[in-house]
């Protein structure tokens, strides 16, 4: 009997083993070894201490963005890598001057002070400020409608983020354009400044700054332009209802200084059997000034250095070379991105995937991809071994601002897709530090990337082109 029974479960354990396929039994061991280093022994966290604390916000052309190449080039440096360098990259200098100063006047000086920021790039109002009439338009598209009335006043770019969409990047797609290019657009109209509701959806006392462009608007054209809180977008809005011709004033002590020298951080483990093939994990080294830049995107810098150190401590030797690249200049300008991908394409560097984490450090939920049919659905047959770390969220979709330049030929680009619904609560606002970023989360989301990044070197990504080209 104790033989039979013996004998049952011997059937029942080969059953069992027999219904996982070997490679796939070896990667959720492997997966749960990655997610347990990180969530033991993760630097992720530290890291993020240091950048966020230590160093602080991370403007372009700045003096801490300066600090914030040096410190995680040395630190990649301590992890033993192949090789780390600088890659030279000229960006934008913006200095955002003396602390803003706005209030909306109702009489002969009744004057109620509101919270405003500069938007990154915005030129000065005039050393006295800037007092005029408001209209208020919800969105560039509703200018038109007021076209003859705007001469002369501050435009107010008041179209909030719609709250019934789900992902929040969505909602906040649908009302970048007015932060973006609201001040070009009301300019030609012939306003005197503009001023922008936050983007966000909370209801607070904090203006969230962002980039924005004059496009080819000549020097003497461009107008001054500020973010309000949402609190105060709110009580304007609801006061100009009662008093159209209130007088809003704001005071802009901010200054572009031509171009800077700068570097993307870049570190590599050269691969042991295809070393010409590359795979990018990134995020962005640079921030806004107001917080510390803790979600967007110290967390994706130090995540991405952490896939590298995950790769060591867990002892995996890639296939396949696999670098680490710290961008700059993503939020006012691009120059990083667009640099790594100009030099990759020059020396004809075959990238074959480039993973950015730049959407905060929450919760990771999994990735969205910009990927062939095929590709993404070898790419889908790995999700089930992320089920077991509550990863679900594998769609085709955007990937990350720093790695768009990189794409060509059959290279797959991916972005972390974290839980987004805290996100715009900090983004670009004084908010954004280091006590609003939880270990584990980061952690999970270092871990989930460090994952993805072990399949894709271990089986490869399908060469579409390629296959076409032997058909022909
Ligand atoms: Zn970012």
């Amino acid at each position: 009997m104790k033989l039979y029974i013996f004998a049952f479960f011997g059937l029942f354990l080969t059953l069992n083993l027999n219904a996982q396929a070997p490679e796939t039994k070896e990667d959720s061991l492997k997966i749960r070894e990655i997610y347990s280093a990180a969530l033991v022994n993760g630097k992720a966290y530290n890291w993020l201490d240091h950048l966020s604390n230590k160093i602080g916000g991370r403007l372009s052309g700045s003096l801490n963005a300066q600090k914030a190449v040096e410190y995680t080039k040395t630190q990649l440096e301590e992890l033993g890598l192949d090789k780390v360098w600088l890659q030279p990259v000229m960006v934008p200098k913006w200095t955002r001057g003396a602390r803003e100063h706005a209030y909306i006047q109702t009489g002969p000086g009744m004057t109620t002070e509101v919270s405003i920021t500069a938007l990154g790039g915005s030129v000065a109002t005039a050393t006295g400020g800037l007092k005029a009439n408001v209209i208020e338009v919800q969105g560039i598209e509703d200018l038109e409608n007021y076209k003859d009335e705007i001469k002369g006043k501050i435009v107010f770019y008041n179209r909030p983020m719609n709250p019934e969409l789900i992902q929040t990047f969505e909602a906040y797609g649908g009302c970048v354009d007015q932060r973006y290019s609201g001040a070009e657009a009301a300019a030609k109209y012939g306003a005197a400044g503009v001023i922008v509701r936050s983007l966000s959806h909370k209801i607070d006392e904090n203006p969230h700054t962002g980039s924005m462009s004059y496009g080819d608007l000549p020097n003497n054209k461009r107008i001054p332009a500020a973010a309000i809180s949402t609190k105060d977008a709110e009580y304007l809005s609801g006061i100009l209802k009662l008093k159209k011709d209130l007088e809003f004033y704001f005071k802009l002590s901010s200054e572009n200084h031509g171009e800077v020298q700068s570097y993307n951080v870049i570190g590599e483990i050269t691969g042991s059997e295809f070393p010409e093939e590359i795979m990018v994990v990134g995020g962005h080294l640079d921030s806004w000034d107001l917080g510390d830049g803790s979600h967007d995107d110290g967390a994706g810098v130090v995540q991405s250095m952490e896939v590298l150190r995950l790769f060591k401590e867990t002892v995996y030797k890639p296939k396949r070379t696999i670098r680490v690249v710290l961008f700059m200049n993503e939020e006012n300008g691009l120059r990083g991105g667009n640099k790594y991908a100009d030099v990759a394409h020059s020396k004809n560097e075959n990238h074959i995937f480039a993973l950015e984490s730049d959407a905060g450090g929450f919760t990771p939920r999994g990735f969205s991809f910009e990927a062939d049919d095929a590709q993404f659905a070898q790419i889908e047959s790995w999700k089930p071994l992320f089920e077991p770390y509550l990863i679900h969220y594998f769609e085709k979709g955007g990937s990350g601002a720093d790695i768009g330049p990189l794409k060509k030929g059959d290279i797959v680009l991916a972005g972390l897709r974290p839980d987004s619904q805290r996100y715009f609560d900090h983004h670009h606002a004084a908010t954004d530090t280091f006590e609003h970023v939880n270990k584990r989360e980061l952690e999970l989301g270092a871990a989930t990337m460090t994952s993805l990044i072990y399949l894709v070197d271990k089986y490869g990504i399908k060469r579409i082109n390629l296959e076409k080209d032997q058909k022909l």
